[in-house]
């Protein structure tokens, strides 16, 4: 990847400011994910009191293997999918984030995510769980929430990420990002928190100006098998890092992120290490967002500050 030392020293002469703060109702009517309102399919929220999960309404994935017939046409093929997709509500409250709910909330989400993961990964392969936070990445709606798409095969992002860890395991006897892990603590530079349990950093190979990754020290495959210790920690260091972000530009930071977990298809996958990433597109201000344009849609991606940095921005605010 490249680094332009011209770029990162570019002068800016851009705009730089923040946005008004944002003031959102405990409880908005007009919003489809609070309790006690109506959905657009007529279906009401019950007055649910923590976390609530429902299907999409406007699912992307159907669990039945309808709609388009399989294509196998010269150089073009394609398969049919299917898959669940399902809302996941962080909180009854319309004015919070996931970054700002008290810790006994956060850990109930935690809970929930692992809970979805057993569940529909008893039908599903792969079980993404993810959040979009913030309208620069697309959520359309500022309550809490995440959602889940599930499908019944191996996506082609996480089956390249299958095949590294593999290849690793078998050349080296322990799991990749243990070993990165490891390899980072000793470095030093590109730790943003640290705790008992889990390692929070900004990756050597970060594209986005403060992207993170969030992984346990411990060898876990799955959310699921975190510890009632291990998922305290990890809201601590989920609201920690989220913070960090909000006071980086003094706006509620937009930001995709999402789990990374051992396939559910029923079998052991001992070179998976559980991870979290945190894909956020801001780079000067709360307004001035990184554009993947030019060179890196075409050539390569290309860092506008270094991870190390980038980290030494977040440690400050943690
Ligand atoms: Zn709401
Ligand atoms: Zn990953």
């Amino acid at each position: 990847m490249l680094v332009s030392p011209h770029r990162t020293k570019r002068p800016w002469l851009g705009q730089k400011e923040t946005l008004p703060p944002d003031e959102r109702p405990e409880f908005d009517p007009k919003c489809y994910l609070c309790p006690g309102n109506l959905r657009a399919n007529g279906e009401r929220n019950p007055a649910y009191a923590d976390t609530y999960v429902f299907e999409n309404d406007f699912a992307a994935l159907l669990p039945a293997l309808d709609g388009a017939e399989p294509l196998q046409q010269g150089l073009l093929r394609s398969e049919r999918a299917a898959g669940e997709c399902r809302v996941l509500c962080f909180s009854p409250r319309h004015d919070l984030t996931l970054g700002n709910m008290d810790l006994p909330s956060i850990r109930r989400v935690i809970d929930m995510w692992g809970d979805q993961i057993v569940e529909v990964g008893s039908r599903m392969k792969w079980v993404q769980i993810f959040e979009n936070k913030g309208s620069a990445m697309g959520a359309s709606n500022p309550h809490p929430h995440g959602q889940v798409w599930a499908c019944d095969y191996l996506p082609s992002l996480v089956a390249r990420e299958a095949a590294c860890q593999k290849a690793y395991l078998e050349s080296h006897d322990q799991p990749m990002l243990l070993d990165l892990v490891t390899q980072e603590i000793l470095a030093e530079t590109r730790i943003v928190a640290l705790t008992e349990h889990w390692v929070l950093l900004v990756p050597f190979w970060a594209i986005w100006p403060f992207e993170y990754l969030l992984v346990p020290r411990r060898h876990v495959q799955r959310l699921p098998d975190l510890t009632g210790a291990e998922r305290d920690d990890l809201a601590a260091m989920l609201r920690t890092g989220i913070q960090a972000y909000d006071k980086l530009f003094e706006t509620s930071f937009p930001y995709s992120m999402g789990w990374h977990g051992a396939p559910t298809d029923g079998d052991s996958h001992p070179h998976w290490q559980l991870h979290a990433h945190f894909y956020p597109p801001l780079l000067r201000s709360a307004t001035v967002r990184k554009f993947m344009v030019g060179f890196e849609l075409l050539a390569e991606a290309q860092r506008d500050v270094t991870p190390e940095g980038a980290a030494v921005r977040l440690r400050s605010l943690v």
